[in-house]
């Protein structure tokens, strides 16, 4: 199967598709992940990345659809994906739709983790401290939620409209939010 998992900056996307992995023996393909490792390895598109990274802005689509690419065609990985941070826009919808359709895939199940404007100001400063994270203070923060209410919501409406598509509480502990969606997934 291949899983979606959408929701705001700090709604746990990351937290839930590790714990999902673990059970369901699959790969988590985070787009962040895949931006922040062109950063460290410091690529030729590097150090466009980090600026937009650190503003809070979104990288371009056609940045982020050429690394999905490797992924979605990769035959070891395949029907075993869960996309974390992916798609952030309807051109990164329509393109997951037709590179999964062109390796005979689909979307199996969509969870849009939803969170509280408050509740994610709190964890992304918890988080900073833990993970050092350069867009994790609050002017970015907020930035990048707006960037998410602006962008990312038409994708959450694109997708709710789906049979597949499932709305979790996000604002409760980790490990009651993993055994909803692991209820759902086992069925
Ligand atoms: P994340 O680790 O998912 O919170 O992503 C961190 C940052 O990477 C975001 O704030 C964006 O700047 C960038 N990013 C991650 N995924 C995408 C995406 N699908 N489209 C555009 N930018 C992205």
């Amino acid at each position: 199967m291949n899983v979606i998992i959408f929701g705001p900056p700090g709604a746990g996307k990351g937290t839930q598709a590790l714990k999902i992995v673990k059970t369901f023996d699959l790969f988590q393909v985070s787009t962040g992940d895949l931006l922040r490792n062109e950063v460290k390895n410091q690529t030729s598109i590097g150090k466009d990345i980090e600026n937009i990274i650190s503003k809070g802005d979104f990288a371009t689509d056609e940045i982020v659809n050429e690394l999905i690419k490797n992924v979605v065609f990769d035959e070891k990985k395949k029907n075993k994906l869960i996309f974390d941070g992916y798609p952030r826009s309807l051109n990164q919808a329509k393109n997951l739709d037709f590179l999964l359709n062109s390796s005979n895939q689909k979307i199996d199940y969509v969870f849009f983790l939803n969170v509280q404007k408050d509740t994610i100001i709190k964890r992304i400063e918890k988080r900073k401290i833990l993970e050092k994270r350069s867009d994790d203070n609050l002017d970015i923060i907020l930035k990048r939620y707006e960037t998410y209410m602006e962008t990312t919501k038409p994708v959450l409406e694109f997708y709710s409209k789906k049979e597949n598509y499932y709305e979790i509480d996000g604002g409760g502990k980790i490990d009651e939010i993993s055994s909803k969606i692991k209820q759902i997934l086992s069925v």
